[in-house]
């Protein structure tokens, strides 16, 4: 649980998904309901593909599941990985047990992600400060494939953008904007009282 006042890179995440996801979450209170899928492609798929991640990106360190607190940007988060390449660059990696999207990039709401994770890093990681500017990937559907997310200022923008709105739909000082083409793969379905889904009950 984040600290007071404290957005997660995960609220990001779901922002980006659907704003409506931050209203059922922060403000009513309502928690995601995990899947069999979910809990399977965190706990042991990635692991499993950590040697290649690795090759593939020249690691020279890697830490796992790193805790990252920002009090500047008020924003915590935890990639599954942080690769140290062997030029120097930090480089945050997520694996997910879902497909990239359409011509195999990365999905909008997982680049900005990874975007908030860039930040955390630049603003965490002790030492000099780091630009980083490059995050991966891992889709473990319908194959595995690394896609590479280039993290520029335009999507930083977004995300410190994100933040604010993120901020005033928690404390009810926003409407959210349902995304509501995507209610039918939406794991918040049953919670969520904008879903273009539910059935309209006759009028008695
Ligand atoms: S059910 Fe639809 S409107 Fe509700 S959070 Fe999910 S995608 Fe958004």
């Amino acid at each position: 649980m984040a600290e007071e006042g404290y957005i997660t890179v995960t609220d990001v995440k779901h922002y980006a998904y659907c704003e409506a996801i931050v209203y059922i979450e922060r403000f009513l209170g309502l928690g995601e309901q995990a899947t069999e899928y979910m809990e399977y492609g965190r706990e042991i798929e990635k692991e499993k593909n950590l040697g290649f991640i690795a090759a593939k990106l020249k690691a020279s360190f890697i830490i796992k599941k790193p805790l990252l607190c920002s009090r500047e940007l008020k924003l915590c988060g935890s990639p599954d990985y942080v690769i140290i390449s062997k030029h120097g660059e930090l480089i945050p990696v997520e694996v997910k047990w879902a497909e990239p999207g359409r011509h195999g990039a990365a999905k909008r709401d997982h680049a900005l992600q990874m975007a908030a994770y860039a930040l955390l890093l630049e603003r965490t990681y002790p030492g000099e400060r780091y630009s980083v500017k490059t995050g991966y990937i891992y889709y473990l559907r319908p194959q595995g494939r690394l896609v590479r997310v280039n993290i520029d200022y335009s999507l930083k923008l977004e995300v410190l953008k994100a933040l604010e709105r993120i901020r005033e739909i928690a404390e009810g000082r926003r409407e959210p904007k349902p995304s509501l083409g995507k209610c039918s793969s939406c794991n918040f379905l049953r919670a969520c009282p904008y879903s273009s889904l539910k059935e309209e009950r006759p009028a008695k």
